[in-house]
C-alpha cells in the first residue's frame, strides 16, 4: 500500500515518549497507575450508582480515573448497565449502541489537534488484568500514530481484506464478515472486517454498524462456547490515524486475540516469541475457523 512510512521516533520522543535506543521502541511511563486500585474496594463503579455511573444509562463514554494519558484522553466505555452481562449477550440494539458510541468518541477524540489516533479496545478477564468485570472496554486517544498503525499502513498487502477463503471464515453478517487470518499469531485470533474500503468507525453506515454489532455478539459468543466457559479476550479496532498525513487507505477493521488454546490452558506469549518477533501458533488457521463455525 503506501510502503514508505516509518514510525516517526524523534516526533515520538519530542511528544514525551521514551525511545529504547536499542530497538526504537516508544514507551510511555505511568508511575502514577500503579496507585490505581486492582478491585474496586464495595460497589462496582460501573453499575447505575456507582462512583463513575452515578445515574440511568443504556451506554455511557467517561474521562478514565486512572488514565495513562493526561487531558482526558484515555475512555471507559461501559457497553451496558448489567453488570452480569458481555458483549455477547447484548441485544442487536444494544450492541449497536456501543458501536454508535465508539464511532462518537473517535470522531470527537479525533477532532483534537493533540490527538493522531485513537484506539478502541477491551481486554476481557481477570486473565488480561480487566479489574473490572462489568462489561466495559476503553479508548486511548494518542498523539503520536502507534509503530502497529504504522507497520500495518507501510505492510499490508492489496489482498489483506480481500475474500477470504471460506475455509476460514467464521461468520458473515451483511457487510462484515470475520476470519481466521492465515498467518494468525494467537490460536482462535479473529479479523472483523467490511467488505468495502471504510477507514474509520465514523464512516460507517447505519446497515453497516448493525452488522458490525450483530458479528461482534456472534464472534464472542462463539469464543465463549468454544470451551464452554468466558474466553478471555483482547479486542482492538484498526481505524484510519486522525492526523493530516495523506495515507493510502487502510480499512477499518477489529482483531480479536482469545487468550485459550484449549480448556483452560492459556496460550503465553514467551521468551521465544518476544525474543524473536516470530508467533508460534499451536492451531492451525483453517482447524480453529472450522471449531468456531461449529460452536453457537
Ligand atoms: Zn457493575
Ligand atoms: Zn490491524
Amino acid at each position: 500500500m503506501s510502503g514508505s512510512e516509518h514510525f516517526d521516533a524523534d516526533s515520538a520522543a519530542g511528544a514525551g515518549y521514551r525511545i529504547d535506543p536499542l530497538s526504537g521502541a516508544p514507551a510511555w511511563m505511568v508511575p502514577a497507575r500503579q496507585d490505581r486500585p486492582n478491585l474496586p474496594a464495595e460497589k462496582c463503579p460501573f453499575c447505575v450508582g456507582g462512583i463513575e455511573a452515578p445515574g440511568e444509562y443504556e451506554v455511557l463514554a467517561f474521562p478514565n480515573r486512572w488514565p495513562p494519558f493526561d487531558d482526558g484522553r484515555a475512555e471507559i466505555v461501559l457497553y451496558t448497565s448489567q453488570h452480569e452481562s458481555s458483549f455477547a449477550d447484548l441485544s442487536p440494539d444494544q450492541a449497536r449502541r456501543v458501536v454508535d458510541l465508539w464511532a462518537e468518541r473517535s470522531a470527537a477524540l479525533g477532532a483534537r489537534d493533540d490527538v493522531s489516533y485513537v484506539l478502541v479496545f477491551e481486554n476481557r478477564g481477570p486473565e488480561v488484568g480487566a479489574t473490572i468485570a462489568h462489561p466495559h472496554g476503553q479508548i486511548y486517544a494518542f498523539d503520536i500514530v502507534p509503530p502497529v498503525v504504522v507497520n500495518e499502513y507501510a505492510s499490508a498487502q492489496s489482498t489483506a481484506f480481500s475474500v477470504p477463503s471460506s475455509e476460514v471464515v467464521v461468520a458473515t453478517h451483511g457487510e462484515w464478515s470475520a476470519w481466521v487470518p492465515f498467518a494468525a499469531s494467537w490460536p482462535y485470533e479473529l479479523v472483523l472486517a467490511p467488505a468495502t474500503d471504510l477507514p474509520d468507525l465514523p464512516s460507517l453506515n447505519d446497515a453497516e454498524r448493525s452488522d458490525l454489532a450483530s458479528l461482534l455478539i456472534d464472534c464472542i459468543g462463539r469464543l465463549d462456547a468454544l470451551f464452554d466457559s468466558p474466553m478471555p479476550f483482547m479486542m482492538w479496532f484498526h481505524q484510519r490515524p486522525f492526523d493530516d498525513i495523506e495515507r493510502t487507505p487502510l480499512r477499518v477493521h477489529a482483531h480479536i486475540a482469545p487468550l485459550l488454546r484449549s480448556p483452560g490452558t492459556q496460550r503465553f506469549v514467551a521468551a521465544g516469541e518476544l525474543g524473536s518477533g516470530v508467533w508460534f501458533n499451536p492451531v492451525e488457521p483453517t482447524t480453529a475457523a472450522a471449531q468456531l463455525r461449529d460452536r453457537k
